[in-house]
């Protein structure tokens, strides 16, 4: 690993033979990707494969250390194995991308600079700056021209639609032109509470190494701005390791994942429930989804696998995933700016400091965000998302936090998820209805409410519960725009029918203000 600055005065490394250099992203250390592969044996003398730690990026947020822990020392692990594999690799560590960039091809001005097409639109318009000539990404299974062309023309843009078009053009699940078990989706099946009494499967643990140990000590000596617990044993930083989570999945958890992916339990009985735990893998290229996708199906083919739990599981992986990735690209660079609801309030306390709310609900979900990077898509949808937007936060705002502390957080996948269907900043471009809740879907769907000083019942009084008193005063707030949509215009007309609306109001007021100083 050299700096910029040792790296100017030695001269060394970089021989003016230099004729290719192939850029690596954090987020594409993929060994089968085609920006290695194609890369043959005879040609290692000319080429260099370049990574880049960018100090600014690094410095300028307050991120989970465990995030910036896993994109590091995976992207130093990968180095280590393609140097020992033969491939000549720099290993830079820069101010930022740009000067990296500039140093470099002062000093190898005839030399082409490749890399994969990369998964946002920032890094997307450095590389264009910096003259790179891009490649196709192929660690997605849909390209962004593939589902423009599925978009085309449609007035709705149904995730459900998107993911029978894939089942059907992959093959995958298909039993001729009809879906595998007689329906497209087992929802019905799954979407049961908490189990009482149940033992969940010991999670899988990743030893750390001295690359994981030193990129933990580097972390904590020089960004100071950083939140949450250190890196304990929870995530590999490797390709082996990665493997080994994908195979534990699908012999401890693949066949409950159905039944209980929306259940919420508390993190101490579990905080994997039954989910894979492999997005932040999928995300940065060490698991291709092709392989989850053909691993989950030989799994479920030797038939102890119920299709509901199967079906739940593919859906997310060639359905949510590339659903996500196809949106961000087709609405563009200013999709993240969107804020239909006109939301204008600051990030809450409570996000980074969880001990000072007596929510049961949020505290023990931002504690368990704090102790690994990581929670369900429930909890940040039900919960998390659910809070910022009945109490009105600025998209962005939530947008950043939400991206500075999950594991598994890139522009891509973020975007989408949190402004079209975390918050409905988008208005409803990407989902039809907003994801509202009072405390009583909470209470239904986790072991929360049981330890809470709040009621999930009462929507006023000083016991009642915030979701529920918010849920009510968000659609009192939004009456007139909801009542149009008539996937929630029920909803809103249940409004009329409260006898206490001007005590809602008030507690409301009350609830919002306490929220924002941090004291509820
Ligand atoms: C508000 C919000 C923000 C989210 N932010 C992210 C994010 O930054 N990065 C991220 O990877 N996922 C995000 N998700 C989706 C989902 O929460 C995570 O992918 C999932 O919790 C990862 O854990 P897992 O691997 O155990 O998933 P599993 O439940 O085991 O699902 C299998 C795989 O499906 C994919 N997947 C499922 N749902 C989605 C989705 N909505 N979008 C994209 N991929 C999906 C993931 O790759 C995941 O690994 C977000 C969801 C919400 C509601
Ligand atoms: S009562 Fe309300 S605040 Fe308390 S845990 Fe339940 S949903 Fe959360």
């Amino acid at each position: 690993m050299e700096s910029l600055e040792e790296l100017e005065n030695s001269k060394s490394f970089i021989s003016r033979a230099i004729k290719e250099v192939r850029f690596v992203a954090f987020d594409q250390v993929n060994r089968a990707s085609h920006l290695l592969t194609s890369f043959s044996e005879s040609d290692r003398g000319e080429r260099l494969v370049l990574f880049i730690e960018s100090e600014a990026t690094l410095a300028k947020r307050a991120w989970h250390i465990q995030r910036i822990f896993f994109l590091i020392s995976s992207a130093r692990h990968f180095a280590h194995e393609l140097a020992d594999e033969g491939f000549p690799v720099l290993y830079l560590k820069a101010k930022s991308f740009q000067e990296a960039f500039t140093v470099l091809q002062k000093n190898l001005p005839t030399a082409r600079f490749i890399a994969m097409a990369p998964a946002s639109f920032s890094l997307r318009k450095l590389l264009d700056s910096a003259n790179f000539e891009i490649i196709e990404n192929d660690l997605f299974l849909t390209t962004p021209s593939e589902f423009r062309n599925w978009a085309s023309g449609k007035k709705s843009l149904l995730m459900e639609n998107f993911y029978r078009w894939q089942r059907k053009r992959l093959e995958i699940l298909m039993d001729g032109e009809k879906p595998l078990g007689g329906a497209w989706n087992f929802d019905q099946e799954n979407r049961l509470p908490p189990p009482k009494n149940y033992h969940y499967p010991p999670y899988l643990t990743h030893q750390r190494d001295e690359i994981d140990l030193a990129v933990i000590q580097e972390l904590r000596a020089n960004l100071p701005l950083l939140w949450g617990d250190d890196p304990d044993e929870s995530w590999a930083t490797t390709r082996a390791g990665a493997l080994r989570q994908m195979e534990y999945f699908f012999e401890h958890h693949f066949a409950a994942f159905g039944p209980y992916e929306d259940a919420m339990p508390r993190a101490e009985e579990s905080w994997q429930v039954h989910h894979s735990l492999l997005s932040p893998y999928l995300n940065n290229g060490l698991l291709h989804p092709q392989e989850v996708v053909a691993a989950a199906i030989e799994r479920f083919e030797r038939g102890d696998i119920p299709i509901a739990s199967c079906e739940g599981f593919i859906r997310q992986v060639i359905g949510w995933r590339e659903y996500v990735y196809g949106i961000y690209w087709l609405f563009g660079e200013k999709y993240r700016e969107s804020n239909h609801l006109e939301a204008s309030r600051k990030l809450l306390p409570l996000y980074r400091s969880p001990e000072s709310t007596a929510m049961a609900c949020v505290k023990d979900v931002v504690t368990s965000t704090q102790a690994r990077a990581w929670v369900h898509h429930i909890p940040r949808l039900m919960i998390l998302s659910n809070l910022a937007l009945l109490s009105g936060i600025r998209p962005i705002e939530f947008l950043d936090w939400m991206s500075e502390v999950f594991i598994d957080a890139y522009d891509w996948v973020m975007v989408p998820n949190v402004i079209g269907m975390g918050v409905h900043a988008d208005g409803g471009a990407m989902m039809t209805k907003p994801y509202a809740a009072g405390g009583s879907y909470i209470s239904r769907m986790s072991n929360f409410c049981k330890g809470c000083i709040f009621d999930p019942k009462k929507r006023s009084g000083d016991d009642a519960c915030p979701f529920t008193t918010l849920y009510w005063d968000f659609l009192d707030r939004h009456r007139e725009e909801f009542s149009r949509n008539n996937r929630i215009s029920q909803q809103v007309r249940g409004l009329d029918r409260l006898s206490d609306l001007d005590q809602l109001r008030d507690r409301a007021k009350e609830v919002l203000t306490r929220l924002s100083a941090g004291t509820l």
